[in-house]
């Protein structure tokens, strides 16, 4: 439903009060944003340095595989409030806001910020020529003390006064892959962190119908308040691998635990879920950052840390029970799901990685299916087999790992499993129904 109708207003913003807004990165956020607050009314130019990507938006194509995100983008590019440029003169000069959406991925175990800086220095050069206020937006998820140390590269490239020429605003993201656009649209909170009150003002109007909570604070807090968000989620489902590496070893029901835990309103159901640990490209660096972050601080992040050693450990733990039941070597394993969860086509930090690595380590051949990360592992994997569907997959498999939790895999029945030449079948997300299959195991259960 339309955000404004949903929060009951009958109308989308009029020309007058569509905000202009520009979104540097193209990526899941980044798009999402610019879909999202397109479909809402307002104009939104899209930046990157991918000439690809931007062809494909203009044509109305979305680059990445989002539930939802391909009609509205068509409406959206159709309608004329979504454009696509490579240009920051252009964006910049046709927008009021710039949000930066770079990637901030890991070098080392500390963040690497090259591509927020070229964005922000690409920002600053477009703004020389501007004698309207401009808001820059940091959508990306940096350490704090980033944004601060960011304004004098802006002042330095534009010649302009923080304050009274730009604003500055921190706006962290928390969507889900897989949910992005829905999550985007539909926040738990905003946070907007600032240091003046015109950038305040301008960001409040933006996520005015948003019906979320809006947490108000400096640009730190706003940075600290991502990475203390991953950090503890990625904590959380460490603590239920390694209750569900236990609850194994006793002969108990870890999903039984885990939904007992969960009904404790301080607790919560959510991420609870015990299996092959957490990938995708950002609890890891995210929480290596902030650990980076502490020690250059004097300080010391020891349960995250555990968190990521204990993360790191946990996909070798399928392939160790696999093991208990065949040797490897010259055996084929088929493997359901690449993904790093389901419902995205992301394979970044993919546990599925670490597993085919290791079973090509010991000489096995490998099928692997997934709905729609297949072109995306290609680039890692070119040479292991990839198949069009389950069945390709399990035909002739000495044993099947599954190690996404797709929709699809909720459906097999002990038929589909009999085109394998021995039936071992091990599940590193718990998603197979016990009345449809017999004979499997978890890799905490
Ligand atoms: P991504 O890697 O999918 O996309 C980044 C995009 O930025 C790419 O298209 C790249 O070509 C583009 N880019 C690089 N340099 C550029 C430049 N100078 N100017 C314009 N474009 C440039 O990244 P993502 O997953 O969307 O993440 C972006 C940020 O948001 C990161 O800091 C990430 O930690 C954070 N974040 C990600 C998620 C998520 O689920 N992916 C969720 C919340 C926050």
């Amino acid at each position: 439903m339309n955000i404004y109708r949903k929060h009951g207003h009958s109308e989308i913003p009029n020309e007058t009060s569509r905000l202009r807004i520009s979104i540097a990165g193209t990526g899941y956020v980044g798009l999402c944003t610019g879909v999202g607050l397109a479909s809402l009314g307002h104009h939104v130019i899209c930046i990157d340095v991918d000439r690809k990507k931007i062809d494909m938006i203009k044509r109305g194509v979305p680059p990445i595989f989002e539930e939802g995100i391909e009609k509205k983008m068509k409406d959206a590019v159709s309608s004329g409030l979504l454009d696509a440029t490579e240009d920051y003169d252009y964006a910049v000069t046709n927008s009021d806001m710039t949000f930066i959406a770079v990637g901030t991925p890991s070098v080392n175990g500390s963040i690497d910020l090259f591509y927020v800086k070229s964005a922000a220095r690409s920002i600053g050069a477009a703004l020389r020529g501007k004698t309207t206020f401009h808001i820059v937006v940091m959508k990306s998820t940096v350490v704090p003390g980033t944004t601060e140390s960011i304004v004098s590269i802006i002042e330095k490239e534009s010649a302009k006064k923080y304050g009274q020429d730009f604003g500055v605003c921190v706006n962290p993201e928390f969507l889900r892959e897989g949910r992005a656009l829905h999550d985007f649209m539909n926040p738990d909170r905003i946070v907007i962190g600032t240091g003046d009150k015109k950038s305040l003002a301008q960001m409040e109007d933006l996520y005015k119908d948003f019906g979320a909570p809006i947490v108000r604070t400096n640009l730190m807090t706003a940075e600290m308040i991502k990475y203390a968000s991953n950090a503890f989620l990625a904590s959380k489902i460490s603590f239920i691998n390694e209750l569900g590496n236990l609850c194994k070893k006793l002969g108990l029901d870890t999903y039984k635990v885990a939904e007992g835990m969960g009904y404790d309103k301080r607790i919560g159901r959510q991420f609870l879920d015990a299996g092959i640990g957490f990938g995708g490209s950002c609890f890891r660096k995210d929480a290596e950052a902030i650990i980076q972050k502490a020690k250059s601080s004097g300080t010391e992040m020891r349960i995250l840390q555990s968190a990521l050693q204990t993360n790191l450990e946990q996909p070798i733990k399928i392939i160790e029970v696999l093991e208990k039941r065949t040797e490897l070597k010259g055996k084929t394993v088929a493997l359901l799901g690449l993904a790093f969860k389901k419902d995205t086509d992301d394979v970044r930090d993919a546990p599925s990685i670490c597993v085919i690595k290791d079973l090509l380590a010991k000489k096995c051949v490998i099928n692997a299916y997934d709905p729609e990360a297949t072109k995306n592992m290609k680039t890692i994997f070119p040479s292991i087999n990839y198949t069009q569907n389950v069945q390709d997959a399990l035909k002739g498999a000495d044993a099947c790992l599954i190690l996404t939790e797709w929709e699809e895999f909720k459906d097999l029945k002990d038929d589909d499993f009999f085109r394998m030449k021995g039936k071992i079948i091990i599940e590193g997300r718990r998603v197979l129904q016990r009345e449809k299959v017999k004979n499997f195991e978890g890799i905490c259960w």
